[in-house]
């Protein structure tokens, strides 16, 4: 079961939730390294459910199964990400592999600065996806926490996490996932070691390697 990964290699949160334009949501600006363009990948593997190009390019991403939540959760989830200033090359029904570069930070629908968008949301991506909250921001159906929903590994610097605490998936946990992973046609099974007797009579006294006097019997052993 995939455990859903924070999408950027630096971990900046330039806004919080409930606050500001994120008023009544869950929803945070996240915004890497610099001002620049950085790269956003996919938290898990999905699907993209809609997209919608008349505001800042919002673009829905569905998990294709279950997945655990570091809460403990286990389910779908759907995350909307905004801002990317070209999604082109997305369509709906398109499905993007864990880790995969979908997206990009950007300034599409009046954003200050380039950043990222995003808004986690629990189970499936459900009617529209989204539903104007009570100060009129749009907002992903069903949301829930970033802390609660994405978790960290070693590859992601921590630069501002606005206190909030992400749940670390240990190198342990991966190394048990990689053998579990493993199909079972390339596992090895070792082969069994056959002996085999030869029996070797000396027709007369004489060195043979070894000395052997008449009528003694060396038995060689072979291993194959
Ligand atoms: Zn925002």
């Amino acid at each position: 079961m995939e455990k859903p990964l924070f999408p950027m290699e630096y971990l900046r949160i330039t806004q919080g939730y409930n606050e500001g334009t994120h008023l009544d949501s869950y929803a945070i600006d996240i915004a890497g390294k610099d001002g620049g363009i950085s790269e956003i990948r996919a938290p898990y593997t999905g699907i993209i459910k809609k997209i919608y190009q008349n505001d800042a390019n919002e673009v829905w991403l569905e998990s294709k199964d279950i997945v655990e939540y570091p809460d403990g959760t286990k389910d779908y989830m759907n995350i909307m990400f905004a801002h990317d200033n070209n999604v082109d090359d997305l369509f709906v029904g398109k499905e993007i592999k864990k880790g995969e570069i979908f997206y990009h930070e950007g300034t599409k629908g009046n954003a200050t600065g380039n950043h990222c968008h995003i808004e986690c949301g629990l189970g499936k991506f459900t009617n529209n996806g989204w539903h104007k909250n009570n100060n009129g921001y749009w907002s992903i159906n069903n949301g829930k926490k970033p802390e609660e929903c994405l978790w960290i590994d070693d590859s992601i610097k921590i630069l501002d996490n606005n206190n909030y605490q992400f749940k670390k998936i240990s190198t342990e946990t991966v190394e048990k996932e990689k053998v579990i992973d493993i199909p079972v046609e390339n596992k090895k099974i070792p082969e069994k070691i056959v002996e085999k007797e030869k029996i070797f009579i000396a027709p007369k006294t004489d060195l043979y390697g070894i000395y052997l006097k008449k009528s003694q019997k060396v038995i060689i052993k072979e291993l194959s």
